[in-house]
């Protein structure tokens, strides 16, 4: 790290918090933008901001056990990290993904606060989710992990404090009896304590759509702003879920082709273009495999060895996890003439593969300023619920466009500000933190 005083601090972190690689990562990337910051403003420093950036507010772990379909008594652990509150309630997202544990939860939430601060709107940092595996669960099994994960966190959570959402794993049927539970325990119907709600009891338009519409949003003003756009362009989007899928659709309807989309069992092309068609009724209703979609479609082949970044394209979209792209990988993308990656998933790109895609004059979004509009769209959610009003999909899709335009240029003309022109990664990181650190330094030492 090129300024010692940071690198002291990144040091106390590792040492407060081992075996958290993830965490130690997102600090990383966030402290290698803010030398520039820390020296023109030692008012942070002064009142230890960084410090407590990294200290959560608070860390909640719990017992979550629940009944299976055969009768057998199983045991998850449930996680809530209510990292900052500066800026208004902890926002961010569940996960359920076999691979939770506290590092990855804690990346997440962190990461979550320079994003949420990017967007402009009044929402702080927070993120949760379990270690439990909905892959292959029936709906009853779900709906009991569900009910049980709720019966904890409900006292921890409201809509003045703590607005959980949906990540990988936790979509609208997780979300629904998530809230389901909520409303039981509590006798309250407070919509707006939890976004991702179905549009009939509360949700937003354009939610489920935000986060992948949003990134290719971010990608439109990145090529406007090099004189170009998304006509004829080639795409790959690495996953299936909810953002990959709501981004590929967005790229169409801006004139791209998707050429190729993956799941964990493997990658898919179809030099034509996917079929969004095809692919929602076997990612969304019938919740089937990669292998699903290419026995329906002739000329869509399974990928044979290698990775979907071996796929050429001109745009790359990460929509799947975190590190998932590495320096190889980002090698063989610059050497097929890769001229965008933008991050629709949480940190999926390694910092030796962003090394290298910089080095090569690749344009890199970081997700927390290509991937907000799911947050925001989470915070246009909570304020139709707090008026009890709903919009319209053209307006709010309108507004999440709008949102991601702000963001764009807050993170070009950041960059400028810093000297590192055209450098989104260090603009996003920066405009982020100080527009947080500045709240905090409002608000005292707490
Ligand atoms: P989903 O669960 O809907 O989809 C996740 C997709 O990624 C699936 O296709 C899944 O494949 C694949 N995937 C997950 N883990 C792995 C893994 N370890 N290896 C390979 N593939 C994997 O999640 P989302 O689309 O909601 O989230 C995707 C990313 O976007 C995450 O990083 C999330 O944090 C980020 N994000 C999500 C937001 C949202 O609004 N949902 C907002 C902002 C960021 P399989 O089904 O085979 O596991």
């Amino acid at each position: 790290m090129a300024d010692s005083k940071l690198q002291v601090l990144f040091d106390q972190v590792v040492d407060r918090n081992p075996g958290e690689a993830e965490f130690h990562q997102a600090v990383r990337e966030v402290f290698d933008s803010l030398a520039p910051v820390v020296a023109k403003h030692p008012e942070y420093t002064d009142a230890a901001v960084l410090q407590r950036l990294c200290e959560p507010e608070r860390q909640i772990i719990f017992r979550v056990p629940w009944t299976d379909d055969r009768g057998d008594v199983r045991i998850n652990r449930g996680f809530r990290v209510e990292f900052n509150s500066a800026l208004g309630p902890y926002k961010g997202g569940l996960r359920f993904h076999p691979s939770v544990y506290l590092g990855i939860v804690k990346f997440l939430g962190f990461e979550q606060i320079f994003k949420n601060a990017l967007t402009g709107l009044p929402i702080g940092g927070g993120k949760g989710g379990s270690d439990f595996d909905p892959k292959g669960r029936s709906d009853a099994e779900v709906m009991r992990f569900c009910q049980s994960f709720m019966t904890e966190l409900y006292r921890h959570i409201g809509e003045y404090t703590d607005v959980p959402a949906g990540d990988i794993g936790v979509g609208g049927r997780e979300i629904g009896y998530l809230f389901g539970q909520y409303k039981r325990i509590t006798n309250r119907y407070e919509s707006g304590m939890l976004t991702g709600k179905g549009l009939t009891w509360g949700g937003s338009q354009v939610r489920r759509e935000a986060t992948g519409y949003g990134t290719v949003f971010f990608v439109e003003q990145m090529l406007s702003a090099a004189g170009d756009s998304f006509d004829g362009k080639r795409v790959v989007v690495s996953g299936s879920g909810n953002v990959a899928i709501y981004a590929m659709e967005k790229v169409a309807q801006l004139g791209g082709t998707v050429v190729a989309f993956s799941d964990s069992s493997g990658y898919v092309v179809e030099e034509a273009g996917i079929d969004l068609a095809t692919l929602k009724e076997v990612k969304e209703v019938q919740r089937g495999r990669a292998a699903d979609y290419v026995e329906r479609r002739p000329d869509a082949a399974m990928g044979s060895g290698g990775s979907i970044w071996d796929v050429p394209a001109d745009i790359a979209l990460p929509c799947a996890t975190q590190n998932e792209l590495d320096e190889a990988e980002a090698r063989v993308l610059v050497r097929n003439g890769c001229r965008i990656v933008a991050e629709g998933a949480n940190m999926p790109t390694t910092p030796a593969a962003v090394r290298v895609l910089a080095d090569a004059g690749v344009l890199f979004a970081p997700g927390k300023a290509a991937n907000a509009g799911g947050v925001a769209t989470s915070a246009l959610e909570m304020q139709q619920n707090a008026s009890r009003d709903s919009w319209t999909f053209e307006y709010t899709e309108e507004r999440l466009e709008e949102i991601m335009r702000g963001i764009h240029d807050r993170c070009l003309a950041t960059a400028d500000e810093y000297g590192l022109p055209g450098d989104y990664a260090a603009g996003a990181n920066i405009a982020g933190f100080t527009h947080v650190a500045d709240a905090m330094l409002a608000l005292g030492v707490i």
